[in-house]
């Protein structure tokens, strides 16, 4: 426990100083710790330092520890695959879902989610490196699927996700986050605002920080090897 305790506070200083490097201000990078396949001792442990913004990426288990951590205040963030048989459960219990790539995905959120909550937020994921089988839309789906998204009263479309495929050099790095804030931008002039760009994990936050994001995910160099 003293390691999760430790690794959160070389993370946050890692963040703040990746952000002051990028000439931003370390306030506007929010950390989502991700703890999917962590025990729940953990999730507490970082939730006794200030952490509030969680992560998992099946419906199942992130619905099992919302329910079973009872500190108050805390922020989930479903950031998994999400299947159309499996809304009720994410709407119904996350705060945000950061994986929307269908509209029918987005519909059944919308109509499943209680109108004693607020409205969910959700990003669109991006499949920014155009690899075969991975999830997430197009480029150029985005503006149709956002444009779609926006109409939905339960919903709120806060900005777009991605997940791009591993690469060593930093300069390497920076080029799918900067493709993403590109069509955040490019989505701005169609008259689509958003302020949400979630992007970067473990092994390449620095990256994502410098091209722009707002939410960094990240899992392992906070609670370790998955078990
Ligand atoms: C697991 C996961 C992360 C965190 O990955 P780490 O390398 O452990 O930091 C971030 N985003 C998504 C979508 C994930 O599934």
């Amino acid at each position: 426990m003293i390691r999760v305790t430790e690794n959160l506070r070389k993370i946050r200083d890692l963040l703040a100083i990746s952000a002051v490097e990028a000439e931003r201000d370390p306030e506007t990078v929010r950390l989502l710790a991700v703890t999917k396949k962590q025990p729940l001792d953990k999730i507490l442990a970082a939730a006794s330092m200030g952490q509030r913004d969680f992560g998992e990426n099946t419906v199942q288990e992130g619905v099992d520890k919302i329910l079973a951590a009872t500190e108050s205040g805390l922020t989930w963030h479903f950031i998994g695959h999400l299947q159309s048989n499996k809304t009720r459960a994410v709407a119904e219990n996350f705060d945000w879902v950061h994986s929307i790539d269908k509209l029918k995905v987005a519909k059944r959120l919308s109509q499943q989610r209680p109108t004693s909550l607020p409205p969910l937020n959700v990003c669109l994921q991006v499949n920014i490196d155009e690899e075969p089988g991975k999830s997430g839309i197009s480029i150029d789906e985005a503006p149709e699927l956002a444009a779609a998204c926006m109409e939905l009263s339960q919903i709120r479309l806060r900005g777009l996700m991605c997940l791009p495929r591993i690469r060593q050099e930093f300069a390497d790095q920076r080029r799918p986050f900067a493709r993403l804030r590109q069509l955040a931008d490019a989505l701005r002039d169609m008259g689509i605002d958003t302020d949400t760009l979630s992007m970067g994990m473990s092994a390449d936050f620095r990256a994502a920080i410098f091209e722009g994001a707002t939410i960094v995910r990240i899992g392992t160099a906070i609670f370790g090897e998955r078990t």
